[in-house]
């Protein structure tokens, strides 16, 4: 159904995919975009929210990849393949599609309470805008989920979304490691992680452990187990 240039479109979220949303929108001329987000960009507990992540044919539809394959990002630095793989600064990327966004025409609104979502406005079974912490009412003629991890809290997945945790550590390395590990290509071992060559800001170097990940699961009032997030800063008691 061809939607009218003016008409109201919110974004829940401005993680990776919000703010890629609300860039590619704004390109293909939709005037009249709102973006909300509990968090000021780049949000406390977006996913992409990072160093460096994997994208390009690699990993599929990837989050990072479907920001830094296209668009044009001055400053912007990474490393893509089309017929392979390659990475992107994850937070970077995230943050100049929101500024590009935002240039462009779209309204962020963010943080507690003007930017939290507290509920979808359902009616005539449809999703016409959401209610934000401070009550405010935003009516939209689409409205697009982005809201990561929790967005099972906004509608009911039956169950096929299920938010995990990964384990990962940012070291700062000293400038004669940072210069010995640049430009090492990402190096994947399936037992003890893999590793990324230091980023150009804070010279961190990323080990990510490859698992599937914790969930943090809870009863729900109905009876049902789902997983919960929480803040990235509190560990996991099974990774104890
Ligand atoms: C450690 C780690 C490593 C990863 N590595 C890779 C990789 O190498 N390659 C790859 O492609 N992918 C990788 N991923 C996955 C990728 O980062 C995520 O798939 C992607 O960032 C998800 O984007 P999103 O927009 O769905 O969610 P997010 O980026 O998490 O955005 C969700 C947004 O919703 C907001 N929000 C939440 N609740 C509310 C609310 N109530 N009201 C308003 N706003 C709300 C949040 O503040 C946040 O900004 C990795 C993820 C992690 C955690």
């Amino acid at each position: 159904m061809s939607l009218d240039k003016t008409a109201a479109i919110l974004v829940v979220g401005a993680g990776t995919w919000g703010s890629s949303t609300a860039l590619h929108l704004a390109r293909r001329g939709y005037s009249n975009v709102t973006v909300l987000d509990a968090y000021p960009v780049p949000s406390a507990i977006s996913a992409g929210n990072d160093i460096y992540h994997l994208g390009g044919t690699a990993r599929g539809l990837s989050a990072a990849g479907a920001i830094s394959t296209t668009g044009d990002f001055p400053g912007w630095k990474g490393y893509f393949m089309r017929s392979g793989a390659g990475w992107a600064h994850a937070r970077n990327a995230l943050v100049a599609a929101a500024r590009e966004a935002q240039r462009l025409g779209v309204r962020f609104v963010t943080g507690d309470p003007a930017g939290k979502v507290v509920t979808l406005i359902f009616e005539d079974n449809d999703v016409k805008g959401a209610v934000t912490a401070d009550g405010k009412i935003w009516r939209a003629e689409r409205t697009i989920l982005c809201a990561g991890a929790n967005s099972d809290q906004f509608i009911d997945f039956k169950q096929q979304l299920r938010p995990t945790a990964w384990t990962i550590a940012h070291i700062a390395l000293e400038e004669a490691e940072r210069a010995l590990y640049k430009n090492l290509p990402v190096i994947f071992h399936i037992e003890k992680g893999f590793f990324f060559e230091p980023d150009d800001e804070r010279g961190e170097i990323k080990i990510c452990d490859e698992h599937p990940g914790y969930t943090n699961m809870v009863r729900l009032p109905d009876g049902t187990l789902a997983s919960r997030p929480f803040a990235k800063t509190q560990v996991p008691v099974d990774s104890e």
